[in-house]
């Protein structure tokens, strides 16, 4: 475990932390910049999936027996952990998720028998496709109609426009807190405070942000906020969807099964209690649980440290990048946080992207599951290097020789 020291972080020791950085890639040290993708997982993350499959296997709210109530009491203490970590003022309003994608189709699912035809949904022009597709499918359902937030240049949204498309029909707002392709930190408070003057919902996907910075939901007054584990140092396959209490009585659950029961029979059925409502079937337990390990060690560094060093990370790569003749960084808001897309004039991002990886550099080529916003610059994609807490102002170094050294092959 490493050493975190207050407002200073052991870049060293934490890189010790986890055993991929030490492979290589095609013959070179990995130098991982796809961390917007997913993040790595440290040692203690893995070890914890090891120890739950080996020592706490059972499965929960169901057994009488001892081991059955032991990994229940560690998948709730996990909630509980992710209550606290978010701020939410019950564990209840966590419902465990397969991830972010998983908690706004069950969003999206809910509001079906809550719309009318004439109803309006607001979306920004710069969110993850999983932000935009669910909601369109609820309003082939409903008839309700989709109007979109746009964003300028820079990246930024234009919340002179949302304030003009807003109005007493609107019913949700679904942004993202940070854009996966562009880095942007969007004014969600500022979002939310105004969708709530209109008695509109708001859904915020985190996905980018919980990474990076610390989401109070209360402080925010979110009514929906979701996030993956996958992109905070956990596992696949589990996330949270936060939803306030009387958003989260009022929707009708996702999905029938077990789990999420009070009485069945062919007459009626009752449902449970929060949250087992929403968490039908046996959910991915170990995810659960190490996804509080997750949390405990970004904790640990403190979020805080975390989003300063990746600052002076984007700070640099974003002088060093710039240094390149031809090269143009797309999304350069000024809340943004450590997301670099780029490209460089005359070449396909694509071939960037396999010269870097014959270097043993990870990052991202193509639209980012962000269609509109390449629409909206006019470019087929980006390459797209994106930055944790366990990378170096080193690794930025050799990423930019990297790119010099694939301008030189290919123009
Ligand atoms: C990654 C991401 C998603 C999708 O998350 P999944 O874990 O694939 O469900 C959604 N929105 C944003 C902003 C993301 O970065």
């Amino acid at each position: 475990m490493s050493t975190a020291h207050i407002n200073t972080l052991d870049i060293k020791a934490i890189r010790n932390d986890f055993p991929i950085l030490a492979r290589m890639v095609n013959g070179k040290p990995l130098v991982y910049f796809d961390n917007a993708a997913t993040s790595q997982k440290p040692q203690l993350v893995i070890d914890a999936i090891v120890h739950y499959y080996s020592y706490l296997n059972a499965n929960i709210h169901r057994g009488v027996h001892s081991l059955s109530q032991e990994a229940t009491d560690a998948y709730e203490n996990a909630r509980i952990k992710l209550q606290k970590h978010f701020n939410a003022a019950h564990s209840h309003e966590i419902i465990f998720t397969s991830g972010t994608t998983h908690g706004i189709n069950m969003v999206a699912n809910g509001f079906s028998s809550l719309l009318n035809k004439g109803d309006e949904l607001i979306v920004s022009a710069m969110e993850h496709h999983s932000n935009i597709v669910p909601w369109q499918m609820l309003c082939e359902r409903t008839g309700a109609t989709l109007k979109v937030i746009p964003m300028n240049e820079n990246g930024e949204l234009v919340i002179s426009e949302y304030e003009k498309i807003l109005s007493e029909k609107t019913k949700l707002v679904f942004v993202n807190h940070i854009s996966n392709a562009l880095g942007t930190i969007n004014p969600i408070k500022d979002i939310i405070r105004k969708a709530h003057a209109f008695g509109a919902a708001v859904l915020i996907d985190g996905a980018q942000a919980a990474p990076h910075i610390k989401a109070d939901v209360q402080a925010l007054d979110v009514d929906f906020y979701v996030v993956s584990a996958h992109k905070m140092c956990g596992p696949t396959g589990v996330g949270i969807l936060y939803g306030k209490e009387a958003w989260l009585k009022k929707l009708p659950p996702y999905q029938g099964g077990g789990e999420m029961i009070a009485e069945v029979s062919f007459e009626k059925t009752t449902y449970a209690d929060l949250p087992h409502k929403f968490e039908a079937g046996t959910p991915n337990i170990c995810g659960g649980i190490v996804f509080g390990t997750a949390i405990d060690y970004i904790n640990k560094l403190g979020m805080e440290n975390i989003a300063s060093y990746e600052n002076q990370l984007l700070e640099y790569a974003t002088k060093r990048l710039l240094e390149i003749n031809g090269l143009k960084i797309y999304g350069t808001a000024t809340n943004k946080t450590s997301v670099i897309s780029f490209n460089i004039d005359g070449i396909h991002p694509y071939d960037i992207g396999s010269i870097l990886d014959k270097l043993g550099i990870a990052v991202r080529t193509g639209h980012h599951c962000a269609q509109p916003i390449m629409d909206f610059y006019k470019i087929p994609g980006t390459v797209r290097a994106s930055f944790s807490f366990y990378n170096t102002k080193e690794e930025i170094d050799y990423l930019v020789e990297g790119i010099i050294q694939a301008k030189n092959m290919l123009l």
